[in-house]
């Protein structure tokens, strides 16, 4: 788990976050309307991410093959030698390519993007701003989400800090996985922590995430103790998906004053993200979980008294 000397984000008069994506109209990450702020680099690599591109807390280049016309402007471009065109395909060596991102910046058809801007506070208030009318309407606001956006913990609670300035209402969508005086730092800022708990079993959850899990119980534990908390928990069949292992999962939430607890159920929507990386997808063999199954993981929860939903 990183430091809390290990924030990632640009420090500076003007701190910069890296942000791979302002989703705005969400109905997904909180009450009403809302704008997520999605922030590049988490610290865990979960296997069935739909994300990947908010796994490395550095902008890389996603490709998108069908947009190119094979103009070569890119090949001309890369200092590293690193692009090719052969068999009527234009290829990046990967292993050459130090991320320089000329490519992204010089390809026009967006065959080839960049993952990751770094933006300051300023410039995320402004986006965020737009839609100002609709959370006052519905009752929505701002979300920050990721990747693991306390791992830009500075930055993120400068955005917040400005955010609850204008009266907007705060979420944050979080693994849990930070060391605890960077959430206190932040968790001041907030209204609402929607908690992502993977697995119980701390050995499970290493092999499936890369790191082991007591912190992120003993953060759970200590923010619901002081923010309204919503617990989501992504099944992924082959996982965690046991009807034991939500007999867990629920033991630990109805322990805690958890205002709700959301079933997500795995889906392999970001695996074309993976070809865009050029790397590999962990869970082709994987289908999403059925309906029976999941009302049968639903009950579970519903029997230790947590109010439940499948779905957002
Ligand atoms: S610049 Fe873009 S369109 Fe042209 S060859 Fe490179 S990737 Fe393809
Ligand atoms: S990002 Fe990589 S492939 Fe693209 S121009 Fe730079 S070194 Fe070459």
């Amino acid at each position: 788990v990183a430091h809390a000397d290990d924030d990632t984000s640009q420090p500076g008069e003007n701190a910069k976050g890296l942000v791979f994506n302002i989703q705005r109209f969400s109905i997904h990450d909180g009450p009403g309307i809302r704008t997520t702020v999605f922030m590049k680099g988490c610290p865990l690599s979960c296997l069935w991410c739909s994300n990947p591109e908010s796994q490395a807390a550095y902008p890389e280049i996603l490709t998108l093959d069908r947009k190119c016309i094979q103009c070569g402007k890119c090949i001309e471009a890369c200092p590293r030698g690193a692009i090719t065109l052969g068999d009527s395909k234009r290829r990046i060596d990967r292993d050459r390519c130090d991320r320089c991102l000329i490519c992204a910046e010089i390809c026009s058809t967006g065959a080839i993007e960049i993952a990751g801007t770094w933006k300051d506070v300023n410039e995320v208030l402004t986006e965020i701003q737009k839609d100002e009318p609709f959370y006052r309407r519905s009752g929505g606001g701002v979300t920050l989400s990721g990747g693991e956006p306390l791992l830009q913990w500075k930055f993120v609670s400068e955005l917040l800090k400005e955010c609850k300035k204008k009266g907007f209402h705060t979420a944050l969508d979080t693994s849990g996985c930070a060391p605890w005086d960077v959430i206190e730092k932040v968790l001041e800022y907030l209204d609402l922590v929607l908690y992502d708990i993977k697995l119980i079993d701390p050995a499970k959850h290493m092999a499936a995430t890369g790191l082991t899990n007591e912190i992120i119980l003993s953060n759970a534990a200590q923010i619901a103790g002081r923010k309204r908390t919503w617990l989501r928990y992504a099944v992924i069949p082959g996982y965690n998906d046991l009807e034991s292992t939500a007999k867990e999962i629920a033991a630990f939430a109805s322990r805690l004053p958890i205002e709700k607890v959301s079933l997500l159920p795995f889906h392999a929507f970001g695996a074309q993200k993976y070809e865009r990386l050029a790397r590999n997808y962990p869970l082709t063999s994987v289908s999403p979980p059925t309906d029976e199954h999941l009302q049968r993981l639903a009950a579970i929860f519903d029997s230790f008294g947590l109010d439940v939903t499948v779905g957002y």
